[in-house]
């Protein structure tokens, strides 16, 4: 992906587990790299790793649940180079609990972070990307944007919102030289899978659904997003890879 060369990328939540492998991979296809995320060892350790590694790279704070906060890092982001050419919308968190017994305070935690932090960030970013007149917007989704899996509705409503809302984006901004698109990752196993991936059970089932019979990493993920965020993507827009080794095409 040549055409990466000398862009600049944003990733939020870019400090560990996909995020940071995203950051990694742009990284070295030539980015000059943004992470944001909430704790500052994660942002500015991978920010001094990708430095240490040869790249361009930048730490800044930034919690999607505070528009103050995603408005000042994307000033600053914007202020270290005058554009932004990639956004990658990373940030995102699980709470596992039967829909039942789902309480408010969680549920809003939990589309707050996937959701809204996602519709603030994508629109301040969108609007720096307006201005410039073109740019490319990845959204990291999940499986649960396309499928039911008990426990998650949170989850899966944020992730299945998330999915829609770049689908509009992609329309509605076209015309402005922007692509917007999303990446599904399968199960990766990172400390939001941690808990998961600890249980033989959920391996053992997880693998009976993967037609490719073994989990992905979060390096695979990240290539992706490097090809969508990349201008030899130039005529993608409004649509999905799942990264799952065909878990969705089973289903
Ligand atoms: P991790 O838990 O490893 O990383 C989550 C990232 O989100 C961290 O960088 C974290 O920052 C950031 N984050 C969380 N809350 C906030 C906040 N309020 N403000 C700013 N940043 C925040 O998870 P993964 O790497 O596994 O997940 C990354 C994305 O991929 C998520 O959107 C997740 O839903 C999605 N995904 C993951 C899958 C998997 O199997 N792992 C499967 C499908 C989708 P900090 O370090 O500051 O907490």
């Amino acid at each position: 992906m040549r055409g990466l060369y000398n862009q600049v990328a944003v990733i939020a939540g870019g400090g560990r587990g996909i995020g940071k492998a995203i950051a990694e991979k742009l990284s070295s296809y030539g980015c000059k790299i943004i992470i944001g995320s909430r704790t500052q060892e994660q942002y500015l350790g991978t920010a001094e790793q990708l430095r240490q590694n040869g790249g361009e790279a930048h730490g800044l704070m930034l919690d999607v649940q505070d528009q103050g906060s995603i408005q000042h890092f994307v000033k600053q982001a914007y202020k270290l180079y005058g554009r932004i050419d990639s956004f990658v919308y990373c940030a995102g968190i699980n709470k596992r609990v039967p829909a039942e017994q789902y309480s408010v305070e969680a549920w809003d935690e939990v589309i707050g972070v996937n959701l809204r932090g996602g519709f603030m960030s994508c629109q301040e970013v969108g609007k720096r990307m307006i201005e410039q007149g073109s740019g490319s917007i990845v959204t990291i989704t999940s499986m649960l944007s396309h499928i039911g899996t008990p426990n998650q509705s949170a989850y899966a409503a944020s992730k299945g919102g998330m999915m829609q809302y770049s689908k509009v984006l992609a329309v509605e901004w076209a015309k402005y030289g922007i692509r917007v698109n999303a990446v599904s990752p399968g199960y990766i196993e990172t400390d939001l899978t941690a808990g998961n991936f600890k249980k033989e059970s959920f391996r053992e089932a997880v693998l009976g659904k993967t037609p490719m019979g073994r989990f992905g990493g979060t390096g695979e993920v990240a290539e992706a997003v490097c090809f969508l965020a990349s201008p030899e993507a130039s005529y993608i827009t409004g649509t999905c890879i799942p990264v799952d080794g065909g878990f969705l095409a089973g289903h």
